[in-house]
């Protein structure tokens, strides 16, 4: 990019030809955006100079932040060795191999094989066909439902937002009809009065009731993230995951964790699955697994469908052309190698993970903050009005999206979700970083309450 140009060059060039995805195009068109050019070590920085620490890690990947050369080095050694093969007809390439086997080094002992897709999205329209494929083979042709959550995300493809239960995307086009829904965990907004771990039982349950209302027989597999991240960070009651794996189990349903945002260290762990203690049959993942510096997902397949579809005959009639491509492969490799030859994970959650969650707590003495919730490296605080009532801030989310301003103009970045902000940071913060993200939060809160009040 040419520094002679002004921001205001750019701004209106991305008004006048860039279509930007989840924007609403009118507003953008008046509005323009904020455009970054340069990112180091846990800060982003826009063209007008500004720091801003990413408390978003990108959009949930860069669990590494924005400075890993080793990372940086792979994929420029790989494209210079072999920029491109694909992984058709009987074809494969030195990266996908090795990360294909570094995967399964650091998945839950049940994974043991492994499809590579371009994204989640990709990955969730890849889940459909694996497990139907699955069910045909073993001669349960009708078990083609799924069910999944309200207020999920599971991509943008139509089938993964046709599993993702996002009410303004299902508005926009008709979803799969063999998708079903049921309710989220989310105590906060949905079991207000109740007992947590009551509530978090009741929503495991509706999977129980759903499937009785569908049919056992019908029902193909049910997938969740561990914790419901764009929806919001919902962390699920204690009681929710290991009554949704007893149902899953009894009822012959596959499980599906989608790790896309919980997996490679989020919450504390590798997985998501094994922070709350169950065990999935297929695992999506993408994002951090190139800590967001390569365009990879894929689905890992356990051993129960796995050994069907491997036994089973007859093509798998999927795939994408960059599916386990070199470059992306090479950047995973190396992710994986980052987080594995410093400890990264296991240290942060021990120490920086159980500071920031500690830090944050203390805000919720702050007069419209009416919960913080959070796990690992992600929290989410619900703006209020009324802590008791849980009345919120303020309609359509204006509350949230002012916080949210106040905080990339004090030099944060957060997500406003709903009624709430929601921020994950790279997991390599320390401690001083994690102070300096709560003090430019806490004074967006300061100056959202007053606004309000
Ligand atoms: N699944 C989850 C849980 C996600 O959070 C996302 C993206 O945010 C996806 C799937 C879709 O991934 P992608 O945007 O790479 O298609």
């Amino acid at each position: 990019m040419s520094p002679a140009h002004p921001t205001s060059y750019w701004q209106d060039l991305d008004k006048a030809h860039h279509l930007h995805p989840f924007t609403d195009f009118q507003q953008y068109r008046k509005t323009g955006g904020r455009i970054f050019n340069k990112a180091e070590h846990i800060y982003i920085y826009d063209t007008d100079g500004n720091e801003i620490l990413d408390g978003m890690s990108g959009l949930w990947c860069c669990n590494l932040g924005y400075s890993q050369p080793e990372i940086t080095n792979a994929i420029s050694e790989q494209l210079q060795q072999l920029p491109f093969y694909n992984n058709f007809f009987n074809c494969s390439n030195q990266p996908a191999v090795e990360l294909a086997n570094a995967l399964v080094d650091v998945t839950p002992k049940q994974f043991n094989q492994v499809f590579f897709t371009n994204s989640g999205s990709e990955a969730n329209d890849t889940n459909i066909k694996l497990v139907h494929r699955y069910y045909d083979l073993i001669g349960k042709p009708e078990k083609k439902l799924f069910i999944s959550r309200n207020n999920a995300y599971h991509g943008s493809t139509v089938a993964a937002g046709s599993l993702g239960g996002m009410s303004g995307m299902h508005k926009q086009y008709t979803g799969l009809n063999y998708v079903h829904h049921i309710q989220q965990p989310h105590w906060f907004a949905e079991g207000a009065g109740q007992d947590k771990e009551s509530f978090g039982l009741q929503a495991a349950r509706e999977l129980e009731r759903k499937i009785d209302e569908l049919g056992e027989e019908n029902v193909a597999a049910f997938i969740a993230e561990p914790v419901q991240g764009a929806g919001g960070v919902i962390v699920p009651p204690a009681s929710y995951w290991p009554e949704i794996q007893r149902i899953c189990r009894e009822r012959d349903i596959l499980l599906i964790s989608d790790e896309v945002i919980c997996g490679f260290g989020r919450t504390g762990n590798w997985f998501g699955c094994e922070t709350f203690g169950f065990e999935p049959d297929l695992m999506t993942f993408a994002k951090a697994v190139t800590n967001g510096f390569q365009p990879l997902g894929g689905v890992m397949v356990g051993n129960k469908v796995a050994d069907v579809l491997t036994a089973g005959g007859g093509e798998f009639a999927h795939g994408l052309t960059y599916s386990g491509h070199p470059a992306a492969c090479a950047a995973g490799i190396a992710t994986l190698k980052v987080l594995r030859d410093n400890q990264i994970i296991e240290t942060a959650a021990q120490d920086v993970m159980p500071y920031f969650q500690a830090q944050l707590q203390t805000l919720v003495d702050h007069p419209i903050v009416g919960e913080v919730r959070g796990q690992g490296m992600f929290a989410a605080l619900e703006l209020v009005k009324d802590k008791s009532s849980h009345e919120r801030l303020a309609p359509d989310s204006a509350g949230a999206i002012h916080c949210r301003d106040k905080a990339i103009q004090n030099g944060l970045m957060v997500r406003a979700v709903g009624d709430a902000i929601v921020t994950a940071p790279p997991i390599i913060c320390n401690r001083r970083d994690v102070d300096t993200l709560i003090d430019r939060l806490s004074r967006a809160l300061d100056t959202t309450a007053a606004h309000f009040n």
